[in-house]
C-alpha cells in the first residue's frame, strides 16, 4: 500500500510538473522525481523479488535477446536487477540530493577545494 500511494504521487507529480513545463516555467519536480522514482523503482522490485520467495533467484534464460521495446523485461529478476541502475544513471542520486540541497533549498553547499581550478590542473593520482 506504501509503494501503491508513494507510486501515485510521483506519477501525479509528474503531471503536474508537465504541466509547469508547458508553461514555460519547470520547477524541482524534474530533480525531484528522478531521484524519488529511483528509489521507489529499486523499493517496488525488491518488495517483488520478497514476494516470489525462493523463486525470485532465478534468472530464467541466459540467452541473449533482443526486447520487443525499450526497458521490457521477461521476468521480475532480470527487471530488480535492471533497477539497481536507476540510482546511477542519467546522474547518482547522492548528486541529485547536492543539486535538491543546494539549488532547490539553499542549503549551504559541500566543500569544495578545487572550484576555482580548471580540470587539467585538478591533483590526481
Ligand atoms: C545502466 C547505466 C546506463 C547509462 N546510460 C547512459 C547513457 O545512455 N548515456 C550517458 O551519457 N551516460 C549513461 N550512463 C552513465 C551515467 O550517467 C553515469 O554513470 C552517472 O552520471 C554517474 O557518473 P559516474 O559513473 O562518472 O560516477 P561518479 O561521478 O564517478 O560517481 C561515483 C560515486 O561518487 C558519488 N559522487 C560523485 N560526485 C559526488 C558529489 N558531488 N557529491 C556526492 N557524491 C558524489 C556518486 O554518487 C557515486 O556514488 C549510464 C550508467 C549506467 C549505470
Amino acid at each position: 500500500m506504501k509503494l501503491w500511494i508513494r507510486s501515485e504521487v510521483a506519477r501525479l507529480t509528474n503531471i503536474r510538473a508537465g504541466q509547469s513545463r508547458k508553461m514555460g516555467v519547470p520547477g524541482p519536480e524534474g530533480s525531484i522525481g528522478k531521484m524519488a522514482s529511483a528509489d521507489l523503482n529499486k523499493e517496488t522490485y525488491e518488495f517483488c523479488i520478497k514476494l516470489l520467495g525462493a523463486e525470485g533467484m532465478l534468472y530464467g534464460s541466459y540467452e541473449m535477446v533482443r526486447p520487443e521495446t525499450a526497458m521490457s523485461f521477461d521476468s521480475i529478476p532480470k527487471a530488480f536487477l535492471r533497477a539497481r541502475a536507476n540510482s546511477i544513471e542519467g546522474g547518482t542520486s547522492e548528486v541529485m540530493r547536492n543539486i535538491l540541497g543546494e539549488r532547490v533549498l539553499g542549503l549551504p553547499g559541500d566543500v569544495r577545494v578545487d572550484r576555482e581550478i580548471p580540470w587539467s590542473k585538478v591533483p590526481r593520482n
